[in-house]
């Protein structure tokens, strides 16, 4: 039987969690360790400087005092006692879209999954003021759940899936899309007269791209994006060789089969542990 880790960002106690959990039921068995709080916009934060407390409240049910990645990291190691076949984050309330992926906790639960060499997935619904259904975003996640259970994916990559509040379209494959940022801090004076700060949903514009992740859900489609742990800016290698003086050539010519053969090493690796 597959054996499936649900965790989030939002807390054990959240809705989307426990409408996650059970669309997934029917693929395996099913085992939830998430925050004991609400942990969103935590990013990919690991908790090294105080003790986590694992508690179990109910027979599949495990609450982390930490955050997504904490809880990814101890579900494996105390909980599973070895790597899932699945790991499955959210459903969070509200999307994670675009540059917003880097701090989602949501995001990072999937994210510490794949560094694991665990096949992951996020799931994230468009937050609504009213009370939210997350039977769509359930359905769409235990759909994919079921493909990539009986496929797999790459290596080193994993899913990320926003749904929009009224599904209209079917799947759309994306990527992901950029923003202008705008930070904006409202700053206050408490009773003792200091200044403190809130820092404020931030305005966002968004450059116009048809295969983004943003306009596919604003456009009523399930978005699914492939993503990946390596940040390194691939086409800005040699423009940074050039800045430096490095000589590029022989630099490239003594390193490319390195890192490849090692890549697949591990990746056999990998998926031996699976
Ligand atoms: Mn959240």
């Amino acid at each position: 039987m597959k054996r499936i880790l649900v965790t989030n960002d939002d807390g054990v106690r959240s809705e989307g969690l426990t409408a996650l959990a059970a669309a997934l039921e029917p693929l395996g068995e099913v085992i939830v360790v998430a925050p004991a709080k609400e942990a969103s916009a935590v990013g990919h934060a690991l908790t090294l400087h105080y003790p986590l407390r694992l508690d179990q409240l109910e027979p599949r049910v495990f609450a982390v005092d930490g955050t997504p990645t904490d809880c990814v990291n101890i579900a494996v190691a105390v909980v599973f006692k070895g790597l899932p076949d699945l790991v499955v984050s959210g459903i969070n309330k509200g999307w994670n879209v675009g540059d917003d992926v880097t701090y989602s906790g949501t995001v990072s639960g999937a994210l510490e999954g794949a560094l694991l060499g665990v096949p992951s997935i996020a799931v994230s619904l468009k937050r609504t003021r009213e009370r939210m259904d997350f039977a769509d975003a359930a359905r769409a996640a235990a759909r994919v759940a079921e493909r990539v259970l009986a496929d797999g994916l790459p290596p080193r990559t994993f899913l990320n899936i926003n749904v929009p509040r009224r599904v209209t379209h079917g799947f759309k494959v994306t990527l992901q899309a950029k923003r202008t940022h705008v930070t904006s801090i409202s700053e206050r004076v408490d009773p003792k007269h200091r200044p403190y700060y809130w820092i404020d949903e931030a305005q966002d514009e968004w450059e116009a791209d048809e295969r983004s992740d943003y306009q596919a859900v604003r456009a009523g489609y399930i978005s699914i994006t492939p993503l990946q742990p390596d940040l390194t800016a691939h086409r800005a290698i040699r423009t940074v060789e050039r800045l430096l003086g490095v000589s590029a050539a022989p630099a490239r010519k003594a390193r490319r089969p390195g890192p490849e053969a090692a890549g697949k090493k591990s990746l056999g690796k990998a998926r031996g542990v699976r």
